[in-house]
């Protein structure tokens, strides 16, 4: 078991070790991740084991995790989210052996004379896991003032809407 993990892998000679990755990644190198985040602060802990189930196929199980801060959308305050993306990938070169995958396995396709930039891959996972309008869970934890800040806002941008709109030209021809 390797604690350091590397910056690329063959997935192919790591699934004839039986190989597994087990560590830690800074948040911040997670460029497009950490930019969705609050705080670009943490690690991104990560478990993977390379197999072959023995058709000649080249899969990864494991996960990666983090203890990540989201903005809120209902009150635009920070707040905790536990996020784990459970990884099941199978590897292919290209789209034709992707039905020759065990069942359960998410297909990736890629280029098999290069190597897998590891971040790029747990990164992609990580997106994946990220809520599309992160929030609190209830809205009794989102800041109240913030709340009756935001619902007053908009009531009066309504009131504006309503107001005649030749009063604005009346102002303009003032000018
Ligand atoms: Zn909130």
């Amino acid at each position: 078991m390797s604690s350091r993990l590397p910056v690329e892998i063959d997935p192919y000679q790591l699934a004839a070790q039986n190989a597994s990755l087990e560590g830690q990644l800074a948040v911040e190198k997670f460029k497009r991740f950490s930019n969705a985040l609050a705080t670009q602060t943490g690690q991104v802990r990560i478990s993977l084991l390379f197999y072959s189930t023995g058709d000649g196929d080249c899969c990864v199980s494991g996960y990666c995790e983090a203890d990540v801060q989201l903005i809120c959308q209902r009150c635009l305050m920070d707040f905790d989210y536990p996020l784990k993306a459970e990884i099941r990938l199978g590897f292919v070169g290209n789209e034709s052996l992707v039905e020759k995958l065990p069942d359960g396995f998410e297909p990736y396709v890629f280029d098999v004379r290069k190597k897998i930039h590891l971040i790029d891959l747990m990164e992609d996972e990580l997106l994946l896991k990220l809520p599309m309008t992160p929030s609190h869970v209830g809205v009794g934890e989102c800041d109240p003032e913030i709340i009756d800040y935001i619902a007053a806002r908009e009531s009066k941008v309504e009131t504006d809407k309503q107001e005649n709109p030749f009063a604005v030209l009346k102002t303009l021809q003032k000018l």
